[in-house]
C-alpha cells in the first residue's frame, strides 16, 4: 500500500526529530504532502496508527497538509497550479516550465510535551 511507506518515512521523521528533546513526549505531528503522491489522508492516518498502536508513539495525532501540484514558467516566471497534468503555462503558453511544488514529503512541525504534563497546572519546581 502506497500509503504504508509514506507512514513509514513519516514515523521516521519524528523519530529522529523526537529524538533531539529525549525528556518529551509527542504529541501532534504536521507534515505536508505534496499533491503527487496523490494521496488518501485517511489511509494514512490509518496506517500511521497501525505502526504506532504498540508503541511509545501510540496516540499521536497526524496534521496533514495536502500541497498542490505546482509548476513555475521559465519564460515569464508566473506560478501556477497543474490541473490535469497541463503543465503549459496559462499565461504566456510556454512549455519551458518546472515543477516546484507537489512533491513534498516534510516534516513541518512536531508538538512535544513535557512527560507528567497532564496533571498541568503544577509548574516544576527546578
Ligand atoms: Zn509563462
Amino acid at each position: 500500500m502506497h500509503e504504508m511507506g509514506i507512514a513509514y518515512s513519516v514515523l521516521a521523521a519524528v523519530r529522529t526529530e523526537a529524538a533531539r528533546c529525549p525528556d518529551k513526549a509527542p504529541r501532534k505531528v504536521g507534515v505536508r504532502i505534496g499533491e503527487m503522491s496523490a494521496l488518501d489522508p485517511d489511509a494514512l492516518r490509518f496506517c500511521f496508527e497501525a505502526i504506532t498502536r504498540d508503541t511509545d508513539l501510540a496516540g499521536l495525532e497526524l496534521d496533514i497538509e495536502i500541497c498542490p501540484f505546482r509548476y513555475r514558467c521559465r519564460e515569464c516566471g508566473h506560478e501556477f497550479v497543474v490541473q490535469d497534468y497541463q503543465s503549459q503555462c496559462p499565461q504566456c503558453a510556454s512549455l519551458e516550465t518546472e515543477c516546484i511544488g507537489g512533491q513534498e514529503l516534510d516534516l513541518v512541525y512536531l508538538e512535544v510535551e513535557e512527560y507528567g504534563a497532564a496533571t498541568a497546572g503544577t509548574k516544576s519546581t527546578q
